[in-house]
């Protein structure tokens, strides 16, 4: 591309415009996943809506790729691209609370650490992941799912508005009064449809919460497994537990002898008191005494940034997932199998409850068809070292492979790797070719591609 266009679209930026010859731009094209490796032509650091809306008409008038980056922690890679245009949004980055009314507003770029921070200090959360470095877009538009699902819903249940610049140019609001075709389709249905500069979200009230992990041995698992199925489904909704197989980190908060060894466990969080919490989980304990536990008070903000030092930037992370609606014993036999094969330190496998208040909306009021769902399992093969990619990824692949045939078809798009269009569709359901009309609405050309994609009709 000519210089003197570059230099021309530098000077309608307030953000920075950067390019292969610009000393920092292999730091700016890394995104969270190493094993995605793309090389866009440039990058626009975009400021403001202003800035979105110059820098997609050049990248409409250059006919460029385009894609937009919030957090960067796509699985997929998915706000990065080669040889196109990326939208970096990572500088609207900012979260302004209104006490009186409990929402949350909140630039385009911005993280989940953001949030959490700025909401603590008046007492509120809004449902969002378990990584504090997410960034709101992508997770809010895929659904958002994590330990406040079960009291507050889905992060998109929360989304009360957005400001949308669409393909052309056109800056639009979308919610329950103003385009209401489109606020249906950003709830779940990606970055499909415009970048979203703006999310006007519902908070609540969640200060100090009871949290934190339990872990068991091994040869426990299949028990914990069963006694976990049964409860989840009706516990209060105060109560929320993802389980997991894991690697013990070498570390504190945990004992020396259980280092490094492969368990088990589920990491609570209650957002009622202690007393509350620990009469609800006594039958556990007393089922099962776990190995190690570390369930106390913390401030939400601690639990939602306790897995961060874990999971920095830059490993290889490989994913599979599934919707699930019934855990049967044939299916805990083969989590315990492959749940005790984790290749490395990093490497996992949670069930994610997607009941409780996350079931009060129906398959067709978001594009979240799988609301009769209960659990939405992530199994990934994560590792720093670039050698143990096959591994890992091998790992991941064998477990999904004997699992998927025990699950509900789909699975939860911000959980899936590059994986066809039939995947995409079995995870819409029945809500596929109505976001397919709302492409065809907002996005005919199909400018914004790189993403879940949603073909127009
Ligand atoms: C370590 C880790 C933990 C995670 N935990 C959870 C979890 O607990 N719960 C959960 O629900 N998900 C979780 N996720 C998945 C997460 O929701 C997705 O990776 C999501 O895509 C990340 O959003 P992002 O903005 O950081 O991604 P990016 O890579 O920046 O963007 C991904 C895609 O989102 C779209 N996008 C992003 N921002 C915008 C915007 N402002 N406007 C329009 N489109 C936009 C674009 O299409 C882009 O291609 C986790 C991911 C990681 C890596």
């Amino acid at each position: 591309m000519e210089d003197q266009k570059i230099a021309e679209f530098r000077g309608q930026l307030r953000g920075e415009l950067i390019t292969a010859q610009d000393p920092h731009y292999d730091t700016a094209r890394k995104v969270y996943n190493a094993m995605i490796d793309r090389k866009p032509a440039l990058i626009a650091r975009c400021n403001d809506a202003a800035d979105v809306v110059t820098a997609l008409r050049f990248g409409r008038e250059n006919k460029l790729r385009v894609s937009i980056r919030g957090g960067g922690h796509n699985a997929a890679g998915l706000g990065v691209c080669d040889d196109g245009l990326v939208l970096d949004l990572s500088p609207i980055r900012y979260v302004h609370v209104d006490a009186a009314s409990r929402t949350v507003r909140v630039g385009g770029g911005t993280t989940w650490g953001d949030v959490d921070h700025a909401t603590h200090a008046y007492g509120l959360a809004v449902p969002s992941g378990i990584i504090s470095t997410t960034g709101v877009g992508g997770l809010t538009l895929g659904g958002g799912l994590g330990h406040l699902t079960r009291r507050y819903g889905l992060t998109i249940d929360n989304l009360l508005s957005a400001d949308v610049v669409l393909a052309d140019g056109r800056m639009v609001v979308a919610s329950a009064d103003e385009n209401p075709d489109l606020f249906w389709a950003i709830r779940g249905g990606g970055g499909n449809f415009g970048v979203v500069t703006s999310f006007l979200f519902q908070a609540h009230p969640v200060h100090t919460v009871c949290a934190g992990p339990m872990l068991w041995e091994l040869d426990q698992a299949a028990d914990i497994m069963k006694w976990y199925r049964e409860f989840i489904v009706s516990a209060p909704q105060d109560v929320s537990g993802f389980f997991a197989f894991m690697t013990v980190p070498p570390g504190p908060p945990f004992p020396e002898p259980l280092h490094m060894k492969k368990m088990c466990g589920i990491v609570w969080c209650c957002t009622g008191s202690m007393d509350q919490a620990n009469q609800i989980l006594e039958p556990l304990r007393s089922y099962r005494r776990p190995a190690f536990e570390f369930f106390v008070p913390m401030p939400f903000p601690m639990l939602q940034s306790m897995f961060d030092g874990l999971y920095p930037a830059g490993l290889q992370w490989y994913w599979k997932a599934d919707f699930v609606k019934e855990l049967g014993d044939q299916a805990i036999d083969l989590h315990v199998r492959h749940g005790s094969r984790l290749p490395t330190l990093f490497s996992t496998m949670h069930l994610y409850p997607i009941n409780g208040a996350a079931h009060r909306a129906a398959s067709g009021d978001t594009p979240w068809q799988y609301r009769d769902a209960t659990w939405s399992s992530v199994i990934v093969g994560v590792d720093p070292d670039p050698a143990n990619r096959e591994n890992i990824t091998k790992w991941a692949r064998d477990y999904w492979e004997a699992l998927h045939p025990f699950g509900a078809g789909g699975a939860y798009i911000n959980f899936m790797m590059d994986e066809g269009v039939d995947r995409i569709r079995a995870t819409y359901g029945e809500n596929y070719n109505r976001l397919a009309a709302v492409k065809s609405r907002y996005d005919p050309t199909n400018f914004f591609n790189v993403n879940q994609n949603i073909a127009p009709a």
